[in-house]
């Protein structure tokens, strides 16, 4: 992990959030690889989830909601860690993140307070008064946004059982133990699917959206043997869900969620219903009855999928007796698609090597590197996931043509600067 969070600063990844000031616990910042990363695991997983199905919608609802929300959806009640203090180090840990009473900070024994519920919901003010009145929450979870404009979703796109509703978003939980980087964070991004289904018809979607879901993941390359689904036990349900499975990973510091995927019921719908007054059933013309959905939710984070990905491609390799570090990403992922390289800093070279960057930038994401020697360029490259290198080289200047480097093979082939656009659009996937 320290090599990862190491390359993450230094490549522009991720950075910590207000660093300069000594940073703020939880909160991370992406600089300009990172950005690039992010959007196109969101954009990934929009394609798979929404474009390409009949079945799913999309929407963006507000971060502020009704403060009413939460009281319904059980969070002001039930949205709590148990919280112990260590009294010999001061240290503050979540109750059930520990092995034994022994404080993992300072090795002091049978030191911990009696556990305290800690609420996680943020809360701050909507309007120039701050009193109970005017308290909002910062979302802790995007679904709820979901839940209470099922009507309006239903009655804007007429769409018929089974159907869902997916939404990419900000989320704020004040965690006790911000902790493994961008692994547990106060402030995160998930992407949830709400999909409505008949009740009998629940428990063939929850599995059929488990395995749906891990495939994902799969087809992203991350490798199959370093995925798992972790059935919950009963006892450890939430309060709203028959049944949960959590999609893990297996990160340096062991098997842990990246998504879960609950049978949610019409818990939410009913709560909502009756706190509102507002039916929110759907007519079902099969039968003739007015009946509450189910509700399978397959719930994954953004920066938990992006360290797996990162972990996951992160490979040390020996390349003629040399060490080279690459990030096998897959393409669709890639922050960078080509980078466009000058064989050397030529007076002829470069003004040839920036009209072919200037050709390509409407096409792709894509970098201009003439710094060093081309080998060192290859590897910096490598260490970001380009998947392919563009070498302009005194050739071109007389045949119109460059040489592709694939990241992985390393292996070259030469085009014409004409057909250059099409030949990586043929080696990319389309995005
Ligand atoms: P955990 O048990 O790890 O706290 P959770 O079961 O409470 O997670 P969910 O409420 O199921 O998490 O949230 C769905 C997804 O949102 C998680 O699988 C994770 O990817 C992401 N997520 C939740 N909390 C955080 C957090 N504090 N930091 C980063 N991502 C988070």
């Amino acid at each position: 992990m320290e090599e990862i969070v190491s390359l993450c600063k230094r490549r522009g990844f991720i950075f910590q959030s207000s660093e300069i000031y000594g940073g703020l616990a939880g909160a991370w910042d992406y600089g300009p690889l990172g950005v690039e990363l992010k959007n196109n695991i969101k954009r990934a997983w929009w394609k798979t989830v929404v474009q390409e199905r009949e079945d799913m919608v999309g929407m963006d609802a507000s971060i502020l909601m009704h403060p009413r929300v939460w009281v319904a959806s059980g969070h002001v009640d039930t949205f709590a860690d148990p919280m112990v203090d260590c009294r010999s180090c001061q240290g503050r840990f979540r109750a059930d993140d520990l092995d034994g009473d022994t404080c993992p900070n300072c090795g002091a024994t049978g030191q911990f307070t009696e556990a305290r519920m800690f609420n996680l919901l943020f809360k701050t003010f909507a309007g120039p008064v701050e009193d109970e009145a005017s308290m909002v929450y910062l979302r802790p979870e995007t679904a709820q946004g979901m839940f209470v404009n099922f009507a309006n979703v239903l009655g804007s796109t007429r769409k018929k059982l089974p159907f869902g509703m997916a939404q990419i978003g900000k989320s704020f939980r004040n965690e006790v133990t911000p902790r493994h980087f961008i692994f547990r964070t106060r402030e995160f991004e998930q992407m949830e699917i709400e999909f409505f289904v008949r009740p009998q018809e629940a428990e063939r979607w929850h599995q059929y959206w488990m395995e749906e879901r891990l495939s994902w993941y799969v087809k992203l390359g991350i490798r199959r043997e370093k995925l798992r689904l972790h059935a919950h036990a009963k006892e450890d349900l939430a309060h709203y869900a028959a049944a949960c499975s959590d999609v893990e990973y297996e990160f340096p510091m062991g098997w842990l969620e990246l998504e879960g995927v609950a049978n949610r019921t019409d818990f939410d719908l009913r709560q909502h219903s009756e706190a509102s007054g507002v039916n929110l059933t759907y007519f079902d013309e099969e039968t003739g009855e007015h009946i509450t959905p189910y509700i399978i939710e397959p719930s994954a984070g953004v920066d938990r999928p992006l360290l797996a990905f990162i972990v996951d491609a992160y490979r040390e390799e020996e390349v003629r007796g040399e060490k080279r570090v690459v990030l096998r990403l897959h393409p669709a992922l890639a922050p960078v698609k080509a980078t466009v390289l000058p064989l050397s800093r030529n007076e002829k070279l470069v003004p040839k090597a920036r009209e072919v960057w200037a050709m390509l930038r409407p096409h792709f994401m894509t970098l201009y590197d003439d710094a060093q020697s081309i080998g060192r360029r290859y590897r910096r490259q490598d260490e970001i996931g380009t998947p392919y290198c563009v070498t302009v080289d005194f050739d071109t200047l007389e045949d119109e043509a460059v040489t592709i480097r694939e990241r992985d093979s390393m292996e070259q082939a030469r085009v014409p600067v004409s057909g250059l656009v099409e030949a990586l659009r043929e080696r990319l996937p389309p995005c």
